[in-house]
């Protein structure tokens, strides 16, 4: 199977890049922060902050998380209920990056993701992919930009919906970011051999382009 392993801070535009180049290689692309989420929004369902710790790991063996792919798109499952949408609010945001620092909840969703990578062509993108979930990918990528142009993007697709401002934007993304890179377990960095490709100057397409020519590099 061929693993392409994708990370990056958050807003570095990782889903929706991966989704546009999986689709063009044929590739499932498998978005773990949705599994984190799910797990944060399991947590918030039974009342729980996500500082709970010890409550949190103690619910996990009640938590089934699973993913569907459906017309290529990945749904993800919390207890058989389709959650795809709900794990999308910010305030689930910063719980799955508080939840994902604990090792419990890593070990959890390991090997949900690793059976993935080896019965499927897989794209996958988090923050520990290159470095702890797929170590032998045979393409790792590192996609970043700044914190200001990564915010700008992201403001751009929730000013409409939210009323949220740029400046809250930055700091939400700031005050994650933080957190991901500091944890002690399977903190965000880029793996030795990852490629780095700093978008802030480039078109998305720009972006999806590069990939897929890496991707036909190393696969042909
Ligand atoms: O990628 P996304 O923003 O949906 O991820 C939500 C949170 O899940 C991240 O802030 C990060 O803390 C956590 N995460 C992780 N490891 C991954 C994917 C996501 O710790 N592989």
């Amino acid at each position: 199977m061929f693993n392409i392993a994708i990370d990056g801070p958050a807003g570095a535009g990782k889903s929706s890049i991966a989704k546009a180049a999986s689709a063009e290689l044929g590739f499932l692309y498998v978005d773990t922060g949705a599994l984190y989420r799910t797990v944060a929004l399991g947590a918030l369902k039974q009342g729980l902050t996500p500082e709970d710790k010890e409550q949190i790991i103690a619910l996990l063996p009640d938590l089934d998380v699973t993913m569907k792919f459906v017309d290529g798109e990945q749904r993800v499952f919390l207890n058989g209920e389709d959650v795809s949408e709900d794990i999308r609010l910010p305030e689930v945001s910063w719980a799955a990056s508080t939840v994902s620092a604990i090792p419990e909840v890593r070990t959890f969703l390991f090997d949900l993701q690793q059976s993935m990578a080896r019965e499927n062509n897989v794209l996958m993108d988090g923050r520990d992919i290159g470095t702890v979930v797929l170590p032998d990918a045979q393409l790792k990528i590192f996609l970043t930009a700044t914190p200001e142009e990564r915010a700008r993007r992201r403001y751009e697709q929730l000013k409409d919906k939210d009323g949220i401002t740029y400046e809250e934007v930055l700091a939400d993304l700031n005050k994650r970011d933080y957190q991901d890179t500091h944890r002690d377990v399977a903190p965000l960095r880029q793996a030795e051999d990852a490629v780095l490709l700093d978008t802030t100057d480039m078109s998305f397409d720009e972006v999806v382009e590069a990939i897929i020519t890496l991707a036909k590099e190393r696969f042909s």
